[in-house]
């Protein structure tokens, strides 16, 4: 496994960075012990670096991997807080859930451009004084937006957690050009950048080779997030990452992987999820939710934000 320095934040992770999303409750829902041990694996397999989210709700998934595992890792995490307030519980109920005094990276989840960092300035400020303690080595934002690593370049912006991949899929406000372009001049100046939805989502999964060939070959890509919901998915891209190609019967997995979001009959149409979609993939259409495929990333977002538990990506 190849491990990189993550812009000047002073942490070395490995180029696979474990996407922790896919085995928590708004994926596959994979047990706690299961995903533990799914996670360990990994860990022995040299991926020393985990993405979260408070909304993924896999505290217990990372904490249950790194009791098996038994050694440390670099994690980063992010949640939605715009207030100073919500930044400091956040962070705080990642450190006692995990059991670490430290947490590595800690973002602020879906920025959209300069305006959304200002409006989250207070939250940004207390992730800054948690640097200060020790208490978080880096800050950083994940976004799906040119315009927001524009703003992470101007605020001065740890870590960038960008979307990105061969077809552009899912980049809000341009081209694929456009966002390496930013990425490229971000991580010139020190940021470090770690990227995701590298198969867009499982829109892209048929071309997977191709697919996670376009992500190793980003310069400015420190690191790359993954999803992984098995010991099987761990073991065919390690092997990528390391050879640069997956075995026959790995490319044949990978390509019959089918992910698509589906919706209840029980949707009342209230409208809730749409608020959250990253991608304004969704609206309300005959009183029944209803999602663009074309612009839907399957992230899941939008399960979090549904009561009723009436939409869901499978
Ligand atoms: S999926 Fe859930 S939140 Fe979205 S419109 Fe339907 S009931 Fe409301
Ligand atoms: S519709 Fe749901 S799964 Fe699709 S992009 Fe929006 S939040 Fe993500």
């Amino acid at each position: 496994m190849e491990y990189k320095k993550l812009g000047n934040t002073g942490l070395e992770v490995s180029r696979l960075c474990f996407g922790s999303l896919t085995v928590g409750p708004l994926q596959a829902q994979v047990g706690i012990e299961e995903a533990g041990e799914i996670m360990a694996y990994a860990f022995e397999k040299g991926v020393n670096f985990l993405d979260a989210a408070q909304l993924y709700e896999v505290y217990p998934h990372i904490r249950e991997g790194l009791r098996r595992y038994g050694k440390d890792i670099i994690i980063s995490s992010k949640s939605y807080s715009y207030e100073r307030q919500q930044a400091l519980d956040a962070v705080d109920e990642c450190r006692k859930a995990l059991d670490r005094d430290v947490i590595d990276i800690f973002m602020l989840h879906e920025q959209e451009s300069i305006h959304t960092l200002r409006g989250h300035k207070p939250a940004l400020d207390a992730l800054y004084d948690l640097k200060a303690k020790g208490i978080i080595k880096a800050v950083g934002i994940s976004t799906h937006h040119i315009a927001a690593v524009e703003g992470a370049i101007e605020t001065g912006i740890d870590v960038v957690h960008p979307l990105i991949n061969v077809d552009g899929w899912g980049i809000m406000d341009g081209s694929r050009e456009d966002m390496e372009r930013v990425l490229d001049c971000a991580h010139g100046i020190g940021i470090g950048i770690y990227t995701m939805k590298t198969f867009g989502g499982g829109n892209l999964h048929k071309r997977g080779e191709e697919c996670l060939r376009y992500s190793l070959s980003l310069s400015f890509a420190d690191s790359i997030a993954i999803g992984m919901q098995s010991i099987d998915e761990v073991d065919a891209n390690v092997s990528f990452f390391e050879t640069g190609h997956y075995t026959k019967e790995q490319k044949e997995a990978l390509s019959k992987k089918k992910r698509h979001i589906h919706i209840e009959d029980w949707c009342t149409g209230c409208g809730e999820c749409t608020k959250y979609c990253p991608q304004n993939a969704s609206s309300v259409i005959n009183g029944r939710v209803t999602v663009d495929g074309k612009k839907c990333v399957l992230c899941s977002y939008c399960s979090a934000f549904c009561e009723m538990s009436a939409i869901r990506v499978l």
